[in-house]
């Protein structure tokens, strides 16, 4: 009997007693390992997770966390052959290999990159604008997230044993909850590299990640599922079935854990009435459906599953996709001809098969056999082979919308006019993705918003696009990942939105002083400091919020204003011409340029000389309130707001409330000045 994992639970590796289910090399159908979590405390490993895990993850900042990540990518990365070589064992091409392994090596990387960029210094993330909830400004909501105190459970589907834990980890571990990887047995030996690579590189604390190889109940601990709490979360991608059964658990119901789902979803690509054959639109549609067929053996939940092509291009279609789909070589990974490793495993090809069963009875193929391939360097029936299979079929058949063959199976469907086509990606009741290959905009417009209601995301191809486009199939950390309905209705990655998925969002409602003592961002209203050093010359060290500098006034004649208009060519009416600027509705009268404002207001800030403050990287959130009439009077008073230390460099962010005021204190001009400041030892 082959070896059974182990389990990386309460900080060390732990062998199971049972038997275990058996795992199978995709390619020659050897029993590769066995997976059991029986003796395996289940429900002890999430408490760990949230006793240990939880605080040590809460004890360092988004920047820290981001850091971390930053540096097991680049260890994965180091040593990410060792993966490929297991990777080969479920089936993978080096191609589908890199997919999996540097395609969640990426995700670490945006993850670790968005951390230092997007998010604040400390572990509190504060979301929008303070909202006024009253006249005088004395009281105030602010929307913040802090990292809930749970654990992630999250399950992973067979088909990404590396990207699916790392995409799921990335935005969790951001937040600072920690992870529990469950794989999916067909494939845990390969995530249980992952994770062995992961513990070795000794880089996370203690409990931010455990791994559960088999199955979530235990003969020691029960069904993990009975323990979760209302602070902890779910994380699902597998069968929209599975999704189903899980999400009804009594637990999660009763203690609303939080739950999200990604499931199988049969995905469209729609070619554009303009893209008739001989266009470069017509090309990129045929090589992208051959590729998503075979990319992974057409095992991504993302696999375009209905090609949706205007009735008189039917024929074209076929012919060409079936001639590239001829070009493939499936076989043995390891043999460098091979274009199409193996299914996951024969399993998967016999469900792949019953699927093919209910489309072949409702259709007609026209590429590929679906019980018999040609294969080099295997065994065609003990390696789980299977050849691409292309369809075809009357587009008002249920099954074709219904009946998803998770291999590299597709479906070309014909249509007649652009309002049709979108009536039938709608009935996927659902899809990760959908992708239009078109030149025209109007089409491009007409499609993406008719489906999107239906879609995660939606790719627009075309020959501007084609060339960095990152193509139908492949999720981005920066985009959501998932869809509604059959798709699972939930949503990963995308950017912060999943760190934020992992904590809770909170109003907080008071006075300003108590938004900014519990921000750390200067809220306007809160007392100010008006000190004998000018804030230009504090290090960032030295430096709090509050700290202000008050300039002006300074009057704003018309020869200031004419000068300024000669000056940058901005000769506007409305400065410039009395009799335009009266009509003016707005104005009145001439006025100051804005812009002439904002220059003036960094004049009566700015500290000259040489010191902490190295350069001005922009405004945010610039409005002008007030018309600045010939002969007002400008005061500036600008205030720290925001101060975020950059962990690997010698100097941080500083964000400023600059507010601008008239000889009757009105607001004139409010905006963010956004610097860098050099930190203490820098200088
Ligand atoms: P499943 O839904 O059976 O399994 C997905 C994950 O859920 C696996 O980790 C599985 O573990 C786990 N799981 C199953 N039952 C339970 C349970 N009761 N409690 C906790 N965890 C559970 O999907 P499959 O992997 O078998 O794939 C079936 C189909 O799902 C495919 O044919 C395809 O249609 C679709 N699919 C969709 C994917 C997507 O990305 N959206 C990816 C892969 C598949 P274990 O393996 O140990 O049972």
């Amino acid at each position: 009997m082959t070896a059974v994992l182990q389990s990386h639970v309460q900080g060390r590796w732990q062998a199971p007693t049972g038997e275990g289910r058996p795992m199978y090399d995709a390619v020659t159908g050897d029993e590769v390992g066995r997976v059991s979590t029986d003796g395996i405390d289940v429900a002890a490993a999430a408490a760990y997770g949230r006793r240990t895990g939880g605080p040590a993850l809460r004890e360092l900042s988004f920047h820290q966390r981001a850091s971390l990540l930053k540096a097991l990518a680049g260890h994965l990365r180091e040593h990410r052959e060792e993966l490929y070589a297991v990777s080969a064992r479920t089936g993978a091409t080096l191609g589908d290999s890199k997919f999996d392994v540097d395609g969640g090596i990426g995700v670490l990387q945006a993850y670790a990159s968005k951390g230092k960029r997007e998010l604040p210094a400390g572990s509190v993330l504060v979301e929008g604008d303070v909202e006024p909830l009253s006249k005088g400004g004395t009281f105030l909501g602010q929307h913040v997230l802090t990292p809930r105190h749970g654990v992630a459970v999250q399950i992973n589907a067979y088909n990404f044993p590396c990207w699916g834990p790392l995409e799921k980890l990335a935005p969790a571990f951001l937040a600072g909850v920690p992870t529990i990887i469950k794989p999916a047995t067909p494939t845990a030996f390969l995530t249980a590299e992952l994770v062995r690579l992961v513990v070795e590189s000794g880089l996370l604390p203690e409990g931010a990640v455990q791994f559960l190889a088999g199955s979530l109940t235990s003969s020691s601990g029960g069904d993990l599922f009975d323990h979760l709490t209302e602070q902890d979360l779910v994380s699902f991608t597998g069968s929209a079935s599975t999704a189903a059964r899980l999400r009804t658990h009594p637990t999660l119901t009763a203690r609303s854990v939080r739950f999200t789902a990604e499931a199988d979803s049969l995905n469209c690509s729609i070619l554009g009435p303009d893209a008739v054959p001989g266009t470069t639109e017509f090309d990129l549609y045929v090589k992208q459906l051959a590729t998503e067929m075979t990319v992974k053996a057409g095992q991504k939940c993302t696999a375009i599953r209905r090609a949706f092509v205007p009735s008189a291009q039917v024929d074209a279609v076929l012919e060409a996709v079936s001639a590239r789909l001829a070009k493939v070589t499936v076989g043995n990974p390891a043999n460098p001809d091979v274009r199409m490793g193996a299914l996951a495993g024969t399993e998967q090809r016999e469900e792949v098969r019953r699927s093919l069963k209910s489309l072949t009875d409702a259709g007609r193929v026209v590429f590929g056999d679906p019980d018999h391939v040609e294969v080099v360097d295997a065994d065609a029936e003990r390696g789980a082979f299977l050849s691409p299979v292309l369809l075809t079929g009357d587009p008002d058949t249920a099954a074709f919308h219904e009946v998803e063959a998770f291999g590299p199976v597709s479906t070309v469907l014909p249509y007649e006019s652009v309002d049709q086509v979108v009536e039938l990606a709608a009935r996927g009741q659902g899809s990760l993705v959908g992708s239009v290959v078109t030149a025209d905009p109007d089409v491009a417009r007409t499609v993406v918003l008719g489906a999107a209601p239906w879609h995660g995301r939606m790719l627009v191809l075309d020959a501007a696009a084609a060339p960095e486009s990152t193509g139908h199939g492949s999720p981005m950390p920066q985009l959501v990942h998932g869809g509604p309905g059959r798709a699972g209705g939930g949503e990963e990655m995308g950017g912060i939105r999943g760190v934020a998925h992992h904590m809770q969002r909170t109003a907080v409602q008071g006075s300003p002083a108590m938004l900014t003592a519990i921000t750390g961002r200067w809220v306007r209203g809160s007392e100010r400091t008006v000190t004998d050093v000018h804030p230009f010359r504090k290090h960032l060290e030295e430096l709090r919020i509050g700290d202000t500098v008050v300039g002006g006034p300074r009057r704003v004649t018309q020869e200031d204003v004419e000068h300024f208009a000669e000056f940058t060519g901005d000769t506007f009416y409305a400065h410039t011409d009395a009799e335009a600027a009266a009509a003016n509705p707005f104005f009145g009268e001439r006025v100051a340029h804005g812009y002439l404002v904002v220059s003036f207001a960094a004049g009566l800030f700015v500290d000259p000389a040489p010191g902490p403050v190295l350069a001005n990287f922009g405004v945010d959130s610039l409005r002008f309130l007030t018309p600045v009439k010939f002969d007002d009077e400008l005061t500036i008073t600008l205030t720290a707001k925001q101060i975020t230390p950059r962990d690997t460099a010698d100097y941080g962010e500083v964000r400023w409330d600059a507010d601008v005021t008239n000889a009757a204190g009105d607001s004139v001009a409010r905006y963010d000045v956004l610097t860098l400041v050099a930190k203490q030892a820098s200088s």
